[in-house]
């Protein structure tokens, strides 16, 4: 059952809605044993790459586009660090609907691109940074009357708040710590708006701490101020003006949580902790928040034993090149089985 589906009760749809779904959201919810021994807190990892299109972004944007359709849209359009333009073509695709991609050019993980190509939306690469192209996609959607998916398109939000009512369900409470990388700013502000839903209904009693991880290149959450020129490894969250600022301002106020950085090499570390140690291969973007417990733990500004979920956003398989500069090649042998077992041995 989708997202649509499973959530109607709760979700702004009506019997126009088309039931639009590629099988997106119910993702694990997984226990890291190992990991949780590291740290001294019971670390859950919700698995957000095990969406059709491999993130996160599929939860809001099957919405986006049941409503596009609802109101007879021609056409899609977003601008996207990769993941957003990944999961709008895939569900144009679906929907027969066309769809337009402006991509910051030269600064998409392989993996995305070719996604985006294969669903068969119009692939545009802006010779600009991500915030330029949402500029231009917002101005073009609105000259032309085509549905602008990105994440100011508030039923991406909305759907969005299913993963928090996930968690609340698997749990049958919130998490005393939600762990999350923040790029624009909407996932953060969407499940802070699902858990304080989840509370207003009875389904929960306890709201978690927001904590949002940004990349120190990329923090402008962090810094308080817009960041011109952001830089990070972690291309899904290389965003310097956060659209969603001020909601997930208030997601991190009101809940006492907080706002914290860390280095790509922090977070290319977490990355492979997170896939030799836990056997789950995440995007970087994803691994920001593994990466910040880790410096929290650090600075002993961790509590003991607390329950923590973390939500690995993207699929490690998006971005093999960034994989493939952290590891080692494969051994290589001839077809004797004394190789073999020589390598073995070592
Ligand atoms: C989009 C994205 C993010 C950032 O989410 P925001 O809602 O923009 O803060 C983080 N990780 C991945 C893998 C993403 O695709």
């Amino acid at each position: 059952m989708g997202v649509i589906e499973r959530y109607s009760e709760l979700l702004p749809v009506t019997e126009k809605t088309p039931k639009l779904t590629l099988g997106e959201g119910s993702t694990p919810l997984v226990h890291l044993d190992n990991i949780s021994e590291m740290l001294g807190i019971e670390l859950w990892a919700k698995l957000e790459g095990c969406n059709p299109s491999g993130s996160f972004k599929d939860r809001g944007m099957v919405m986006a586009v049941a409503k596009a359709l609802e109101s007879g849209a021609k056409a899609l359009v977003c601008a996207s660090t990769g993941n957003t333009s990944a999961s709008a073509a895939a569900y144009a695709a679906a929907a027969n609907v066309p769809c337009f991609v402006l991509l910051p050019a030269g600064k998409v993980a392989l993996g995305k691109l070719a996604q985006a190509l294969m669903y068969g939306a119009t692939v545009i690469a802006v010779n600009g940074n991500f915030d330029r192209a949402l500029e231009m996609a917002r101005e073009a959607a609105e000259k032309e009357g085509y549905a602008i998916v990105n994440s100011v398109n508030p039923y991406r939000l909305w759907g969005q708040r299913s993963g928090a009512w996930e968690i609340c369900e698997a749990l049958g409470k919130a998490p005393d710590w939600h762990a999350i990388p923040v790029g624009n700013a909407g996932n953060i502000s969407a499940y802070w708006a699902g858990y304080k839903q989840y509370q207003e209904l009875g389904k929960i009693d306890k709201l978690p701490r927001m904590m949002g991880f940004q990349a120190a290149g990329a923090a402008p959450l962090v810094t308080g101020e817009p960041c011109p020129n952001p830089e990070t490894v972690a291309t899904a969250i290389r965003i310097g003006n956060p659209v969603s600022a001020h909601l997930a301002k208030e997601a991190v106020a009101m809940s006492s949580g907080e706002f914290n950085s860390v280095t790509d090499e922090e977070i290319l570390a977490a990355q492979l902790l997170l896939s030799s140690k836990g056997g789950i291969f995440a995007e970087p973007a994803s691994c920001a928040p593994l990466a910040g417990l880790i410096k929290f733990k650090k600075e002993g500004r961790l509590p003991r034993g607390i329950t923590a979920v973390m939500i690995l956003t993207g699929n490690g398989l998006k971005d093999p090149d960034t994989a493939m500069s952290q590891v080692g090649r494969p051994l290589e042998i001839g077809d004797s089985l004394e190789e073999l077992l020589a390598v073995m041995k070592k």
